[in-house]
């Protein structure tokens, strides 16, 4: 299996350098005016880089909020608005004064007016889509389908 991009996967300045320091990547672009310094040595700061190892992708994904909206696609299961994802609250559709879980499937995005209008009912407010546990590769394809920023333009040939 070749060496994969993945660039989904951001990492800090300083593990770039760390990864470069101990050989472990092939820097595939640099910041072009990025320079860090230390008392013996300077280097540009890596923008892309490629791991020398392949190393598997987490097939299983974390439970968060970001992810849950993530596989909602940044809309609110029950009006079907689409919101910020600043502004986007959890919801629990068994609510947890009824012994919910914060798991996969009982746990949808919603709007906050949709939110507090449901408060701790569950009768008559039913998702759009039943909440499941996505696997990595849906997640993945939801983020490429998603407006998001990109932090350095040089970054967009690889991300599409
Ligand atoms: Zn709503």
């Amino acid at each position: 299996m070749p060496v994969g991009l993945m660039p989904l996967s951001t990492i800090t300045w300083e593990d770039a350098i760390r990864y470069l320091v101990l050989n472990k990547a092939d820097v595939i672009l640099w910041h072009e005016n990025w320079v860090v310094h230390s008392a013996t040595w300077e280097t540009q700061v890596p923008s892309v880089m490629m791991l020398r190892e392949y190393m598997k992708p987490k097939m299983s994904v974390r439970f968060s909020r970001g992810n849950v909206y993530l596989r909602d696609e940044g809309k609110c299961m029950y009006c079907s608005d689409r919101i910020e994802r600043k502004v986007a609250t959890l919801d629990h559709v068994v609510p947890v004064s009824k012994g919910g879980k914060t798991t996969w499937d009982n746990c949808v995005t919603a709007c906050a007016p949709c939110n507090s209008a449901k408060s701790d009912k569950q009768k008559g407010w039913k998702p759009k889509i039943k909440p499941h546990k996505p696997d990595y590769y849906e997640l993945l394809n939801k983020r490429k389908k998603q407006e998001f920023n990109i932090r350095y333009t040089e970054w967009q040939q690889f991300i599409q």
